[in-house]
């Protein structure tokens, strides 16, 4: 669970801005084409930026939402 590859199935990305606890669900598709599907969550940190306050974020939660077909269950992990 580490790579965007890995996560596409099953989770979402959301940062968190520190300073204006701005929650934005990132689009890992788009990630992927951008930065390619090896790309590491810990690379994307230090990539984030607040659209709102513009403030530098490094606080990234992976959430898993459970296969397409059944999404039921919500966990947080770091
Ligand atoms: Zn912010």
């Amino acid at each position: 669970m580490q790579t965007l590859s890995d996560l596409i199935d099953s989770f979402h990305l959301h940062a968190i801005c520190e300073d204006c606890q701005r929650n934005t669900q990132l689009d890992i598709n788009a990630l992927i084409k951008k930065l390619g599907g090896q790309t590491k969550v810990k690379q994307i940190r230090s990539k984030l930026r607040c659209s709102v306050c513009k403030s530098h974020t490094e606080d990234i939660r992976v959430v898993y939402v459970g296969a397409e077909n059944k999404r039921a269950i919500f966990q947080y992990r770091r």
